[in-house]
């Protein structure tokens, strides 16, 4: 992956066609009312809801997907941030009135929203729909036209996408390019208002360096490690269902998934047992068999998943089969630090346990490491919580349950350091893709500030 990738001519012109064409439509004001906002959300609920099979069989097609996975992580995650945002909307582009000092009054002040423009929206394979949908129900809700450029490593949501979205949406203000990294080198050439990209840390990087040659700004929705702290005296079989339930859907292939557990002291024999207990209890013996248990996205990311099996003593799992892209949902005990299962994001249904001393050994393990996207915990302690909140930096941080945080619709949803740079979801999707403009309005009838100009006297220099 390098910028040297070039755009041929003939897609630079079509992007940059395809572009311009979004500017002029911008520049015509057509998103700017509040009517065409809603309408268009609106629109986009309604293809969800009427082409849900659709969706549903891309979502299994590219990945395996249960319908019931598709539907609550995918399809109707992203009908709620539709809700949510149609249910605020008016109120969040409510000019905001700001106190003006004394010494300028009388005067008004406030602060009001308007759209960036033309943004960009480049979105990954393992939530191929909901990571291109969600950001574009921001986008549009500020008022903005918008590129999708969804991942070409799903294609068949990619092709569903491409073909039904121009259908609903206002086709001036919102184009989907399909493709790969030509594609995208192409689309990064070209001069956006907002570039909001969901993936790896070395195309952000990649994405980061193109918008600064236009100075525009970026939203990075990336991955790492994400830790599940585990303490003596939690309901570790609880923690165990809920860890398997975060981990294994999607065949681990989330961002904000557990990637591995810190087990303080002699919580990672009982833990091994109750997790093995819900895997079972969620797939079956053999969760190949199971509608409810998904495929890795292609074989470049099962042969690096497979070579980690070695890392650590088999809890279960470890069952693979290359020809369906099947890895089972696996737990590795008694994991090395320093293994390479520790190095790199996961990104699949390997489970390593690390065990630590304590809590300090625990606080110590995550902050010697990248700020994760999300950070877990299972304990009973509120002192274990306050010392976790302050002790640690993470995109976010959650007790008792993984990955649920992400719908909460009021939660800003976005990383710290090599976690990500910015957040979306409800209102923060507004504030990502708005600029808050500041408007101060002053009569002109008295003029009250004669005191402050020139010539300047002793007197006046201390006004
Ligand atoms: P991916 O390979 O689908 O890439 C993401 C996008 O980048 C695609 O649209 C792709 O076409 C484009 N791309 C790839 N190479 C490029 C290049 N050289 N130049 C320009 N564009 C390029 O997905 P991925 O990166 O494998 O996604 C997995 C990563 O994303 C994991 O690290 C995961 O944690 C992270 N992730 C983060 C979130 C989040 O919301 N924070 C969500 C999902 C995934």
């Amino acid at each position: 992956m390098s910028l040297s990738v070039e755009a041929t001519p003939a897609r630079s012109e079509e992007t940059a066609a395809t572009v311009s064409r979004l500017h002029a439509a911008f520049a015509t004001g057509r998103t700017r009312p509040l009517a065409w906002r809603k309408a268009q959300l609106r629109s986009l609920r309604s293809l969800l809801v009427e082409q849900e099979a659709t969706f549903a069989a891309a979502l299994r097609a590219d990945l395996g997907k249960s319908a019931a996975e598709a539907y609550t992580t995918e399809i109707g995650f992203t009908i709620g941030e539709i809700d949510h945002t149609l249910r605020h909307l008016d109120r969040w582009l409510r000019p905001r009135r700001i106190p003006v000092p004394l010494a300028l009054q009388p005067a008004r002040a406030r602060t009001v929203r308007e759209p960036l423009g033309t943004v960009l929206i480049i979105s990954p394979w393992n939530y191929p729909l909901q990571l291109a949908l969600a950001p574009l129900v921001g986008a549009l809700a500020a008022g903005n036209c918008a590129v999708v450029k969804p991942s070409e490593l799903a294609p068949a949501t990619s092709a569903a996408i491409a073909h039904w979205l121009p259908r609903a949406l206002d086709g001036q203000a919102v184009a989907v390019v399909e493709g790969g990294v030509p594609e995208t080198t192409a689309l990064l050439e070209q001069r956006f208002d907002h570039v909001l990209y969901t993936g790896n840390g070395t195309v952000a990087r990649i994405v980061m360096t193109a918008a600064a040659r236009h100075l525009t700004p970026v939203t990075l929705e990336l991955g790492g490690k994400s830790p599940v702290v585990v303490e003596p005296g939690t309901d570790l079989a609880t923690a165990a269902r809920r860890i398997a339930w975060g981990k294994f859907m999607n065949a681990g292939q989330t961002c904000v998934a557990p990637d591995y557990v810190l087990a303080i002291g002699a919580t990672a024999p009982p833990l091994e047992a109750h997790l093995t207990a819900a895997v079972r209890e969620m797939y079956g013996t053999n969760p190949a068999d199971s509608p409810d248990y998904g495929r890795i996205v292609n074989e470049r990311h099962f042969d690096r998943l497979t070579a980690l099996l070695s890392d650590g003593r088999l809890v279960t799992g470890g069952d693979h089969d290359r020809a369906d892209r099947y890895l089972a949902p696996t737990v590795l005990a008694d994991v090395d630090p320093d293994a390479p299962v520790m190095r790199e994001e996961i990104f699949g249904p390997v489970l390593p346990i690390v065990r630590v001393p304590d809590l300090d050994a625990a606080i110590a393990f995550i902050t010697a490491r990248d700020k994760p996207l999300a950070l877990y915990a299972f304990t009973a302690s509120a002192a274990t919580k306050r010392r976790l909140t302050t002790a640690t930096s993470s995109g976010a941080l959650a007790f008792g349950v993984p990955n649920a945080h992400i719908a909460v619709p009021g939660l800003p949803f976005g990383g710290v350091g090599e976690s990500g740079l910015g957040r979306y979801h409800g209102a923060h999707s507004i504030d990502t893709f708005s600029h808050t403009k500041s408007v101060l309005d002053k009569p002109l009838l008295a003029d009250p500030l004669r005191p402050a100009y020139p010539p300047f006297t002793p007197l006046k220099s201390r006004l």
